[in-house]
């Protein structure tokens, strides 16, 4: 499995590709190979992927034909849960029951489901006379052979996540891992293969960033969706430009965690702190900055730092552990290179701030709270993606929506209130795709997730996400 590439059906050997190490997080070493993919293997992909398409054998099948193959991939996966799980623990650092386990592996399995379903459903279709003598009628037709690529953060899940809606809407593919956690991401090219999918429907090359522009570079590919970096969306969506192919954007963001005197101070420090240490931090909808109403300032911001002291840091296998490593030495090096630039500004570390005690080996980094820092300062309006969580003041509801906007990013935001009215006013006034009242994270297979501003546009997860991969024709029909 290492050292190929799943084209058309088959593990496949590179031409002219290199390989690529892959490493444990939580460890530091190295433990396997897999293939850098050349343009040309891109290319033999995006072929497979385009017969596929034209010969209709995925295109062309029932929607129920369809349906209860994702359904049986579903299946499939669920099966193996726990080898998923472990080698996506493996690869990541994730906590395996914590997170690979008790989270990312079900959940990508109810996407399926939820996809497999979705695939049925045929509303906003119509059909009438719009004009004296003619029948009008919609279509709704896949974009074709779509490009897909994907985030080292939840590399399973966002596997499922590209996957499942473009299947679904009856396009093929050419999928992409990010090139430092391909490992899952090939194990699913077997249970594709056992599912019943025609060769060709799912094509999966590994490889960097350069196997990533030749995806969207290349002419037979009709749309790219990517899940990754705002500076990564801006590049592909230049390089779509030349082709004019769609693109569909998960990009970062900067999630505020609105806080006012009315909410209870426990609920607050266990939500606030879950969401900005859960998968260390990188997670583009992390509770990243925090709000609190003047005068419960206090109270709420010792609360949240009891509760970011006592989270189990540890190895991913180990019992109880809630955070495992940040996924990289780069990656650590990043956010604690944020974290220094904050305190050279002036600002406080209220916990946390290095490596956690005994956690030399891997890339641990400590739950930190931040305090004395300015709205337009770097830790406050660039994503860190880490567990790092800024605190500051606010003074009505006028400053905490004037503040909480105040980024370039726009995926995910939250109240804590028990005011209706208040937080209603604030859910229509927050520029972000998803907006939760007291609790931040959870979402669901039918809900969409998508941003607003710089965060990207497009959505995942919902019967949205399947018409990202659609495209309307109109057929007009003479009666006479
Ligand atoms: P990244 O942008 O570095 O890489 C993402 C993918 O894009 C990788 O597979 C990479 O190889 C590929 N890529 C890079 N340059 C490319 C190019 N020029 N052409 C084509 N492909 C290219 O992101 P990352 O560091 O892997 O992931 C973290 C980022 O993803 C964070 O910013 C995070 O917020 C974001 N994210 C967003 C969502 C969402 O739903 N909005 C979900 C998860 C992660």
């Amino acid at each position: 499995m290492e050292h190929k590439l799943w084209i058309d059906g088959k593990w496949q050997d590179s031409k002219g590709g290199k390989l690529m190490t892959i490493e444990n997080p939580a460890t530091g070493k190295k433990f396997a190979e897999v293939v850098d993919a050349s343009r040309e293997d891109v290319d033999r992909a995006v072929q497979a992927a385009k017969a596929a398409f034209y010969d209709g054998r995925w295109s062309r099948k029932s929607p129920g034909e369809r349906s209860k193959i994702i359904w049986k991939l579903a299946d499939v996966i669920e099966a193996n849960s726990e080898a998923i799980a472990k080698l996506e623990s493996e690869n990541t650092g994730k906590p395996y029951e914590f997170v690979s386990l008790g989270g990312d592996v079900p959940f990508a399995v109810d996407n399926l489901r939820f996809f497999a379903s979705a695939a049925r459903d045929t509303h906003g279709s119509h059909a009438g006379e719009f004009m004296p003598g003619y029948t009008s009628m919609y279509r709704r037709e896949p974009v074709g052979v779509v490009g897909q690529v994907a985030p080292w953060n939840y590399p399973f899940m966002m596997a499922a996540w590209k996957i499942g809606p473009a299947l679904a809407a009856g396009c093929t593919i050419v999928l992409k891992p990010a090139p430092g956690t391909p490992l899952t991401t090939l194990m699913l090219a077997d249970f594709i293969k056992e599912a019943g999918f025609p060769d060709g429907v799912v094509n999966i090359v590994t490889g960097g960033n350069d196997t990533g522009q030749a995806i969207v570079e290349h002419p037979d590919v009709r749309m790219v969706s990517l899940t990754g970096s705002t500076g990564t969306g801006k590049k592909i969506m230049k390089t779509a430009a030349d082709t004019l192919k769609r693109v569909h954007l998960e990009l970062g963001g900067k999630a505020p965690f609105i806080v006012f005197d009315d909410s209870d101070p426990e609920l607050v420090a266990a939500k606030a702190s879950m969401a900005a240490f859960m998968n260390t931090g990188q997670d583009c909808t992390a509770a990243t900055r925090l709000y609190v109403e003047k005068s419960k300032l206090k109270v709420m911001q010792e609360a949240v730092v009891e509760a970011m002291k006592n989270v189990k840091v540890g190895l991913p296998f180990e019992d109880g552990v809630q955070m495992g490593p940040l996924i990289s030495g780069v990656q650590k090096e990043r956010v604690a290179g944020f974290v220094e630039r904050a305190k050279a500004q002036g600002a406080k570390i209220l916990t946390g701030g290095g490596t956690p005690k005994g956690l030399d080996n891997g890339y641990f980094f400590e739950p930190t709270v931040i305090t004395n820092v300015k709205q337009d300062s770097e830790i406050v309006q660039n994503e860190v993606f880490g567990p790092v969580i800024t605190v500051q003041e606010f003074t009505d509801e006028a400053d905490a929506l004037s503040k909480g906007n105040d980024v370039l990013y726009g995926l995910a935001a939250s109240i804590f209130t028990r005011d209706i009215g208040r937080a209603m006013r604030l859910t229509s006034e927050l520029e972000f795709g998803t907006v939760w009242v007291n609790d931040h994270l959870p979402l669901t297979s039918e809900t969409p997730h998508g941003g607003f501003k710089q965060s990207g546009f497009g959505k995942d997860l919902s019967a949205e996400a399947i018409g990202d991969y659609q495209i309307t024709k109109h057929v007009m029909i003479a009666q006479s």
